[in-house]
């Protein structure tokens, strides 16, 4: 299966082999392998009478639903272009979307969540020299006679960039990164091996469909033949009922996800959270070390814990049968066909052990940015993608992030990793979370400032006590925090729940 070419490749051979398994399960309804390929044909042959054809430009902002897996691999067997958007954006981002894209279709799902969906993207799209189709997709969807389908576009090597995904904007404004078939399989077979998964694991999607693993974790699914369950709205303690009664071994989400959970688990210490649960596999931001910890003491799980982008949905990921010390500090290690050189700002590579910036080659990387400029600045003269992260490489290939290239601050010249205040502040029993920022200072170019957020009822913070507790955890002390600020919640994007810091320099920075 791993050979297939084409996302329509793989749903073709997974239904011929098990098409009675189920793949999607949403809380009483479910898709078999065979009803996925079903289904999804007639809804192409619905599009294509709309006038949907291979390589028109397709934008959808749909919750996480049977509905939209749908929709989705009905735009593949088509050959068009889809770009997925989160579903809490708003008409700046959806703008942004559909202008860079050149989308000429919009599907959206009407009232959601007490928002007016349709209305926004007939205004967005109003706004555009060339507006998109906007139609409603969420539960019924465009059907057609699957007779009057033309067969799926040849040749196709599933090198064609089909799939438009919108980075989180987290550094600058979102990047339109350009995926195809092949890297987009390639990513989530990497993933299906390195979780040592079984067909009959049951597993979970506690992300945005409209995410870049949305198609990775489906790929998985379609290789093994095994389901997950999809939440539509995701949130603990509710969430947990869905876990229980499918029960879902393997859950999948980001470090957010995994502090709900442990949150959860305090309430009842010592009762299994999930009985059915072995394996919380996530990835996507950063992890201190005294979270994995943690989730393996007081939940009774293991945990993995990866690292990817939009670019590149997994890079590297721990195995579930790794040594403790690996799974804590480490990221894991990259797949097969993964390279990862870290290297010095001219690009040159520094030898293991060294802190550097990473840089990627392999089938899972995207092809580029859909900005041309962006795409050349991207990648360096051996097409290594450069990533902007910093970390460190072991010989026995583990991969260690310590930070964003963006993400150092400098104070009185001395570069300073905001990774490394973060990890400590999570030893401190009064935080629940913490983010570590720059902000502009005229004696020392820029002052470290520690933006914390605090578990209900803990005691008030000071600066001076959590100096203090810095310092007595080896911190040295031109690193630490001048200014602290204390927020009820930090502010997070929707996507992975990561925090927004140009939000807290914006604010704290004047
Ligand atoms: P933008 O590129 O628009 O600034 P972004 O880089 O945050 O936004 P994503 O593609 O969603 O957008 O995030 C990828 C980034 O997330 C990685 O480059 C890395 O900095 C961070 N990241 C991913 N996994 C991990 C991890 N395991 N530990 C630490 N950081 C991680
Ligand atoms: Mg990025």
């Amino acid at each position: 299966l791993g050979a297939s070419r084409t996302f329509w490749e793989l749903i073709e051979r997974r239904a011929a082999l098990t098409p009675d398994r189920p793949v999607l399960l949403q809380e009483d309804r479910s898709l078999t392998f065979g009803e996925l390929r079903d289904r999804a044909e007639r809804v192409a042959a619905g599009l294509y009478g709309m006038g949907v054809r291979a390589g028109s430009v397709v934008a959808w902002q749909l919750p996480t639903r049977l509905e939209t897996a749908l929709l989705s691999f009905a735009l593949t067997r088509l050959g068009a272009v889809q770009t997925p958007v989160i579903p809490f954006y708003r008409d700046r981002e959806v703008r942004f979307a559909l202008r860079e894209s050149g989308a000429s279709f919009f599907a959206v799902p009407g009232v959601w969540r007490g928002f007016d969906h349709t209305a926004m993207a007939e205004r967005v799209a109003g706004e555009l020299a060339d507006p998109p189709r906007v139609f409603e997709a969420y539960d019924v969807l465009p059907d057609g006679d699957p007779a009057l389908l033309p067969p799926p576009p040849e040749p196709a090597s599933g090198e064609e960039v089909r799939w438009i995904y919108w980075t989180s904007g987290t550094t600058s404004d979102p990047k339109g990164v350009l995926h195809t078939d092949r890297s987009l399989i390639a990513g989530g077979s990497c993933l299906a091996h390195a979780l040592k998964l079984l067909p009959d694991d049951v597993g979970s999607m506690a992300f945005p469909y409209a995410h870049v693993a949305g198609p990775d974790y489906t790929v998985m699914l379609l290789l093994y033949g095994f389901p997950a369950v999809m939440f539509e709205q995701f949130a603990l303690p509710d969430a947990l009922a869905e876990y229980r009664r499918h029960g879902v071994t393997v859950a999948g989400g980001s470090t957010a996800f995994y502090a709900m959970f442990l949150a959860e688990q305090r309430k009842k210490p010592g009762t299994p959270l999930i009985p059915s649960l072995r394996l919380l596999a996530g990835g996507g931001a950063p992890k201190p070390p005294e979270v994995y910890h943690a989730v393996v003491r007081e939940m009774g799980v293991q945990l993995t814990h990866g690292y990817g982008m939009t670019e590149v949905p997994m890079i590297t990921m721990g195995a579930p049968d790794d040594t403790t010390e690996n799974l804590a500090l480490t990221e894991g290690r990259p797949p097969e066909g993964m390279e990862i050189r870290i290297t010095d700002e001219h690009g040159k590579p520094l030898p293991y052990g060294s802190e550097g910036e990473v840089r990627l080659r392999g089938e899972a990387v995207c092809r580029g940015y859909l900005d041309a400029g962006a795409s050349t600045a991207a990648f360096d003269a051996e097409g290594f993608l450069i990533t902007g992260d910093l970390g460190r490489l072991r010989e026995s290939g583990h991969l260690t992030l310590t930070g964003r290239l963006k993400d150092i601050i400098i104070r009185k010249g001395e570069n300073i990793s905001a990774k490394e205040i973060e990890d400590l502040l999570h030893t401190h029993p009064a935080v629940a979370d913490a983010a570590v920022i720059g902000l502009p200072d005229a004696e020392r170019g820029e002052r470290v400032c520690a933006v914390v957020e605090q578990p209900p009822g803990a005691p008030p913070l000071t600066l001076a006590g959590l100096s203090a507790h810095l310092r007595e955890a080896g911190l040295s002390v031109h690193k630490v925090p001048e200014q602290l600020e204390v927020l009820d919640a930090l502010p997070r994007n929707e996507t992975l729940r990561k925090v927004l810091k140009y939000r807290l320099r914006e604010r704290f920075g004047g």
